[in-house]
């Protein structure tokens, strides 16, 4: 199932192509589709203990998509229940004055999983290839190199033991009108939107561009991309467990053994 979604490194990509509503594995068996969230779920959390009992490898999970694509809900989802303290989120806004007086990797380094540990990028290093190049706040010249040096950003990081899993979580133009909407006509949501949403809403085709051009030139066999059809909310939830689970099972992690022979101790 990774491979369905998976782009293959030096490949072509057409978001057009693929489509956000695609449920293929489930086929529309909302259920069935369900219950397999709720194994997969018990099964990270499992897998995640044992990452941090081990503490040998480090696991970085990156989430970008348009805005309301659904990254806050993949994180309380994906990893609901999973001990807070194996796992940290961190969240990259436009950048303060200090971030931007650096170069843009500056910020990003010192948030990257220490071992043992998973930490969640919701936005990342990629919103320098996304919105700083569709807005032109740096001209070509300086966004254009930052593949190389994310490439190799990433490879760093691959060669010093961390496993990275990337997800764009693709979705369609009208289904974010339809979540900006709820966003809109429920108070309680009305905090997560900007007017600004609009702004890059307006342009949408030139993400997508910008998207497929970073998908192309950043998916790599150490940090490969996943385009996660994210129109559906549980498909999308079962698709991101499952290649996260399934790649925790690879890394064939075991609890360490204790300290000498433990066997007949009686605490009293
Ligand atoms: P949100 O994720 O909806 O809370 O919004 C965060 C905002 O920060 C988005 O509009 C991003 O485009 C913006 N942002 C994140 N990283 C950067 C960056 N490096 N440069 C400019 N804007 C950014
Ligand atoms: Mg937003």
């Amino acid at each position: 199932m990774p491979e369905r979604y998976r782009v293959a490194p030096d490949s072509k990509v057409d978001l057009a192509d693929i489509d956000p509503r695609d449920d293929a594995i489930f086929d529309g068996n909302k259920a069935a589709g369900k219950a397999e969230a709720a194994r997969l779920n018990e099964r990270l959390e499992a897998l995640q203990e044992v990452l941090y009992a081990e503490g040998k490898h480090k696991v970085l999970i990156v989430l970008q998509a348009m805005d309301a694509g659904g990254k806050d809900g993949t994180i309380r989802h994906v990893f609901d229940g999973v001990n807070p303290a194996g796992v940290r989120v961190a969240s990259f806004k436009a950048p303060t004055s200090d971030e931007l007086a650096h170069d843009y990797l500056w910020r990003v380094h010192p948030h990257t999983p220490g071992s043992g540990m998973m930490t969640i990028f919701n936005r990342s290093h990629y919103e320098d290839v996304l919105v700083v190049r569709v807005k032109n706040f740096v001209p070509e010249s300086r966004w254009r190199p930052r593949y190389r040096h994310i490439r190799e950003f990433e490879r760093l990081l691959a060669d010093e033991g961390t496993t990275i899993l990337k997800f764009f979580l693709h979705i369609s133009k009208p289904e974010q009108a339809e979540r900006f909407q709820a966003r809109l006509d429920r108070p309680e949501k009305r905090w997560k939107f900007r007017k600004g949403d609009l702004e890059d809403r307006a342009l949408w085709d030139e993400f997508q561009g910008a998207y497929t051009e970073m998908l192309e030139e950043t998916s790599t066999d150490y940090a490969p991309w996943y385009v996660v059809p994210a129109d559906r909310k549980w498909y999308r939830n079962i698709v991101i467990s499952r290649i996260i689970v399934e790649t925790l099972e690879g890394l064939n992690m075991k609890y360490p053994d204790p300290e000498g022979e433990l066997e007949g101790i009686v605490i009293e």
